[in-house]
């Protein structure tokens, strides 16, 4: 009787924390076979342009699992036609495996969701529940995992094993971005990258300079939260409304609006990761501050991916503490990322009647605001902003 765990998921690209999660499962559970399973291919889900189709998805998943004793790729879901259910692939897998014991592996989401799932009692029926951990613990989702155990054993008669791995939060999501600013680091394996490159996935040969307006708006939205889209459309509106008014260069202002957050999708380590790609040094209050990060990750994505010149980098990189000496296109780029439409807190209103008046005068508000507001919730202040405010009162 062996041991055979279950692994699905779209591996789209498998990923450094796929790898390890396997490699867990594998000495948790004493598997004595993993299957990789990737996901056939959703039947009218438009594929984002330049991913790989599910059978090269197989392909790049063959490489990533290479020396790795007992992980193989079943191609059991990609073969199968139409809409398919794990209930099905369990009951197929089980006729193969009629003495073995089965895991199916899954995250903390699947799992807490696992009873709307197809089927749930047949899967029950044929194979343990093992669920692996792929965010930070916090203590409020281990009761909530706790909880749903209970309700899987009583209802369904269902095994369940809750699994104390250590996390390597990676998603496939951050993957991406992280190849198309070029700084994966280890997050992918040589080989699957090297197959990445030579296959152009993901849009990694593209070269990404000089876009058009159009095109780099399409590139940034990709890159993006999407919850963050309309602020920063709003902010590239703003920005060339301003320019216009007040006499810096239209096109740099909307295109350093669109890219000011390019990189504010990536969570703190990834921050760092980019930094290190591109050899960036970082202040002692960057690296105690990694949150604010994202002005200069994003300020070097700009220039170095999308070839963007010096007026855009330097509006981009002041962008969230100001500086002293700031040209006209970096206070545009300040105070529209601060007051742009989608913007709404106490007091946005005093900025927009001020920006229409006088843009010395919003951006020291907006610098007293912010400097205000750190203060009063015991954070650090950026010396940067303490020297703009500074600077723009002797301006005066
Ligand atoms: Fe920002
Ligand atoms: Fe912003």
């Amino acid at each position: 009787m062996a041991r055979i765990g279950i692994y699905g998921g779209t591996f789209n690209p498998p990923h450094a924390g796929h790898m390890e999660a396997a490699r867990q499962a594998m000495a948790l559970l004493k598997l004595d076979k993993l299957l990789l399973m990737p996901d056939g291919e959703p039947p009218h889900k438009e594929m984002p342009q330049g991913a790989p189709t599910a059978r090269e998805r197989v392909e790049l998943l063959r490489l990533a699992a290479e020396g790795l004793p007992g992980v193989e790729v079943s191609e059991l879901e990609v073969r199968r036609e139409g809409k398919s259910y794990t209930s099905d692939t369990i009951a197929e897998l089980k006729k193969y495996h009629r003495d073995d014991e089965l895991y199916l592996l899954m995250g903390t989401d699947m799992f807490l969701s696992f009873l709307q799932w197809h089927a749930p009692e047949e899967i029950c029926r044929r194979a343990t529940l093992a669920v692996l951990q792929r965010q930070e613990k916090d203590p409020r989702l281990q009761e909530q995992l706790q909880a749903q155990a209970q309700t899987i054993r009583k209802k369904l008669g269902g095994k369940v094993k809750l699994l104390k791995n250590d996390v390597l939060p990676m998603s496939s999501t951050n993957v991406r971005r992280m190849l198309t600013f070029r700084a994966q680091g280890d997050m992918i394996a040589p080989a699957v990258l090297e197959e990445i490159r030579r296959r152009g996935f993901y849009g990694v040969n593209r070269d990404l300079r000089g876009l058009s307006m159009e095109a780099l708006e399409e590139e940034v939205i990709r890159l993006l939260d999407p919850k963050r889209v309309p602020h920063v459309l709003g902010c590239r509106d703003t920005a060339a409304i301003l320019a216009a008014k007040y006499g810096a260069d239209v096109t740099d202002a909307a295109r350093a609006g669109l890219l000011h957050d390019v990189t504010k999708a990536l969570p703190p380590e990834l921050q760092l990761q980019v930094c290190r790609a591109y050899e960036i040094p970082l202040d002692e209050f960057s690296r105690e501050n990694p949150k604010t990060l994202h002005a200069t990750t994003g300020a070097w994505v700009a220039r170095e991916i999308f070839g963007e010149n010096e007026a855009v980098f330097r509006a981009i990189e002041s962008h969230t503490t100001g500086c002293p000496y700031m040209n006209t296109l970096q206070k545009i780029i300040y105070i529209a990322d601060y007051m742009e439409p989608n913007r709404d807190f106490p007091g946005v209103e005093k900025l927009r009647a001020a920006v229409e008046k006088d843009l010395n005068r919003a951006v020291l508000m907006g610098l007293e605001m912010t400097v205000d507001m750190l203060r009063q919730q015991g954070r650090r202040v950026a010396r940067a902003s303490l020297d703009a405010i500074a600077w723009l009162k002797n301006e005066k």
